[in-house]
């Protein structure tokens, strides 16, 4: 049975990926089959749930391949089993020791405060921020600690320090004796340097040890920051052996954070490393509903006629702030001027925000970008060559020439050297295929979209 479940996640890591394998498939044991229902024991109910609703069809498909006929799953939930040695389980972060509790002052004195508005209640939940919500809830919850660090990262604007507001108003609702500490990376550094300065480095590392959740924001900052780094490091693997839950967000993935030492990045990628991506039209739509609640009971009374918030959600793609910034000056100046929130108003206002949107992508600055991402010649591009390494570039570049442009099929074609559109089509659907299944490929398109879009 083992054989089969190893044979059967060496073909799982092919489809979904080493870190999503390592994440949420070697989590679970394998309990073996009934009829055609396979059994499996998962550490928590999180894990379980995740699994059951991502990758149940390609665990069966697995199975199925590796010789068992299975035609259904089924989780049973055991938490005795953590899934990791250096993170035991630890539901009560409460327990502190005496000099702990001594030291409870401090630690809300270096609290960085928090946005009473950031909580889970105004966050709003669409496809590219669902699992760093899921996984925000889940540590706010408490209990036992499965991921350790969890590592959130996305974006400007994409709503990390909203979700890390969110875990550490919860937790400390929750469990009133927890000292949770929130910090942002340069406060981290801060206090450090101060602590170096004052010589009082000793009552520095035993402040920041003795606390049950560490949440530090934006890390990146503190790369290529030594003596900072170093210290952050120890604080970490100390947090870390006593099972104490660490949260920490970044604006990229850990990998991709230069001047951080290697041993640094490889801690921080053993937790959960989750990203926000970029917000699509439902989401902005959905966080545009939200706040235009929160302003009515600021300006009650004020109309926005219908449509106002689609097109907004249409047009301002690139971060959530600027998005709700557009929507609090809307209402600021239609109650002054005493007006309806309607389209003309909105132009009248936005019309700076309007403007700075509409610098359209064009197809030739996604061909740049992917030639030089993958090292050939832009002629290439557009040229005849069909070797591999420059017709699977080029259908990327088709493939993001049709995502992130509103340019028609025959007008992508004209631009790749007068390519028929079913040429197009052809690369577009083969990059999504190709995509689903390979890790690597799905990656190298997320950053050149990001790069894109910024
Ligand atoms: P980041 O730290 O990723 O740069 P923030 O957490 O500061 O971004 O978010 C920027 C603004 O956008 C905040 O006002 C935040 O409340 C809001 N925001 C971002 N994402 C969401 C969301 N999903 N729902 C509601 N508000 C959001
Ligand atoms: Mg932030």
């Amino acid at each position: 049975m083992n054989d089969i479940w190893g044979q059967a996640q060496e073909s799982l890591a092919a489809h979904i990926g080493k870190h999503n394998l390592t994440t949420w498939i070697a989590p679970l044991t394998f309990q073996g089959t009934e009829g055609h229902c396979a059994n499996f024991a998962a550490p928590t109910r999180f894990i379980s749930d995740w699994v059951r609703r991502h990758y149940a069809e390609q665990i069966q498909a697995a199975l199925n391949a590796a010789g068992l006929e299975v035609r259904q799953l089924a989780f049973t939930v055991s938490p005795q089993q953590p899934p990791r040695a250096d993170a035991p389980a630890d539901d009560a972060p409460a327990k502190t020791s005496p000099a702990a509790s001594r030291r409870a002052a401090p630690v809300d004195d270096i609290s960085a405060p928090l946005d009473s508005r950031f909580t889970f209640d105004n966050f709003v939940v669409g496809k590219p921020n669902e699992l760093a919500h899921a996984a925000a809830r889940r540590v706010a919850e408490g209990g036992p600690v499965t991921f350790n660090p969890l590592f959130l990262y996305g974006g400007v604007g994409l709503g990390k320090t909203h979700l890390m507001h969110a875990i550490a108003a919860e937790m400390r609702a929750r469990q009133p004796e927890a000292r949770v500490l929130y910090l942002s990376a340069e406060q981290f550094m801060y206090r450090f340097v101060q602590a170096l300065r004052d010589r009082a480095i000793m009552d520095f590392k035993e402040m920041f040890r003795t606390v049950s959740v560490l949440m530090v924001d934006d890390v990146q900052f503190i790369a290529g920051k030594n003596s900072t780094q170093e210290e952050f490091f120890h604080t970490f693997n100390a947090l870390v052996d006593q099972g104490k839950q660490i949260v920490l967000s970044a604006d990229r993935a850990p990998g991709e954070i230069k001047e951080m030492e290697e041993r640094v990045k490889s801690r921080l990628q053993c937790g959960l490393v989750v990203d926000l991506h970029p917000t699509d039209y439902e989401l902005r739509l959905g966080i545009l509903q939200n706040k235009t609640d929160l302003l009515r009971a600021q300006y009650p009374g004020l109309q926005i006629a219908t449509g106002v918030l689609e097109f907004l959600a249409h047009r301002i793609t690139s971060n959530v702030r600027v998005l709700e910034g557009a929507l609090q000056r809307l209402f600021a100046f239609a109650s002054l001027v005493g007006r309806e929130i309607d389209m003309d108003l909105t132009h009248d206002c936005l019309i700076d925000i309007l403007r700075s949107s509409d610098k359209k992508l064009s197809i030739e600055d996604i061909q740049r970008r992917v030639a030089e991402h993958y090292n050939i010649k832009l002629a290439d591009m557009v040229g005849p060559r069909r070797t591999r390494t420059v017709a699977r570039p080029r259908q990327i570049a088709m493939y993001l020439a049709k995502q992130l442009t509103t340019r028609s099929l025959p007008e992508i074609g004209r631009r790749f050297g007068g390519r028929d559109h079913t040429t197009i089509m052809h690369g577009v659907r083969k990059i999504e295929e190709l995509a689903a299944d390979d890790h690597g490929l799905a990656e190298d398109i997320r950053l050149l979209r990001r790069a894109l879009e910024n």
